[in-house]
C-alpha cells in the first residue's frame, strides 16, 4: 500500500462462522484502529480523488461504515443500498441468489439520476452476488458505476472478475485465499 501501512496485519479471522468451514474475514479490529480505519478510507479513496463521481453507494452494513467516511473524504454525499423493508420512502429492488434461496436489495428510487457517476464500497468481495446486484440497481436508475471499491478480495469466489465481466473497474485493497 502507498504509505506502508498493513491493513492486512487489522484484518481478524474467525474459523467457522458463521458456520462451520467458513473463514471470516472480521474488519471490525480494523475500524476500531486510528490508524487502520484512516489507511482503509484513505486507499478506497485514492483513485477517485479527481473529482469523477459523484455519490459513493454503500451497502448494507458494512459498506455504510467505510462508504460513508470515503464520501465524506471525497467531498460527495452518501446513498445507502439496504437489505429489503428498510428504507423509508418509494424504492426500487434487486433479487440476487444467495447459497440457498435468493435475497433482495433496496435503494430510493430518487437517490440516483440519469448520468450519475457512482462509486459502490463495501468491505469484502466473495461471489460478487450483492455487489452485482447493487451494480444493476444502480444502472436501473440511470446511474453509471465508474467502480466499486472493497477493503477485502477473495479471488477464489471470483466475485471481482464478476464485476470485470459487467464492465466495472474493481479496486480492493487486500486479498485472502
Ligand atoms: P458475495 O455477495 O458472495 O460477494 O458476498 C459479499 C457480501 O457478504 C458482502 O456484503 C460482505 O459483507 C459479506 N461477506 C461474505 N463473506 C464475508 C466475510 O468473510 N467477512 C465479512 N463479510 C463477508
Amino acid at each position: 500500500l502507498r504509505n506502508g501501512f498493513d491493513i492486512k496485519r487489522y484484518i481478524r479471522t474467525i474459523p467457522d462462522y458463521p458456520k462451520p468451514g467458513v473463514m471470516f474475514r472480521d474488519i471490525t479490529t480494523l475500524l476500531s484502529n486510528l490508524h487502520g480505519f484512516r489507511a482503509a478510507v484513505d486507499e478506497l479513496a485514492w483513485p477517485f480523488l479527481k473529482g469523477e463521481i459523484d455519490y459513493v453507494a454503500g451497502i448494507e452494513a458494512r459498506g455504510f461504515i467505510l462508504g460513508g467516511a470515503v464520501a465524506h473524504n471525497l467531498g460527495r454525499g452518501f446513498i445507502p443500498i439496504r437489505k429489503k423493508g428498510k428504507l423509508p420512502s418509494r424504492v426500487i429492488g434487486q433479487d440476487y441468489a444467495l447459497e440457498y434461496g435468493v435475497d433482495t436489495i433496496e435503494m430510493h428510487a430518487d437517490a440516483i439520476s440519469k448520468g450519475d457517476r457512482v462509486l459502490l464500497v463495501d468491505d469484502l468481495i466473495a461471489t460478487g452476488g450483492t455487489a452485482g446486484a447493487a451494480i444493476d440497481l444502480i444502472r436501473k436508475s440511470g446511474g453509471e458505476v465508474v467502480s466499486a471499491a472493497f477493503v477485502i478480495d477473495l479471488p477464489e469466489l471470483g466475485g471481482a472478475a464478476k464485476l470485470k465481466a459487467k464492465g466495472v473497474k474493481v479496486h480492493t485493497l487486500v486479498s485472502f485465499e
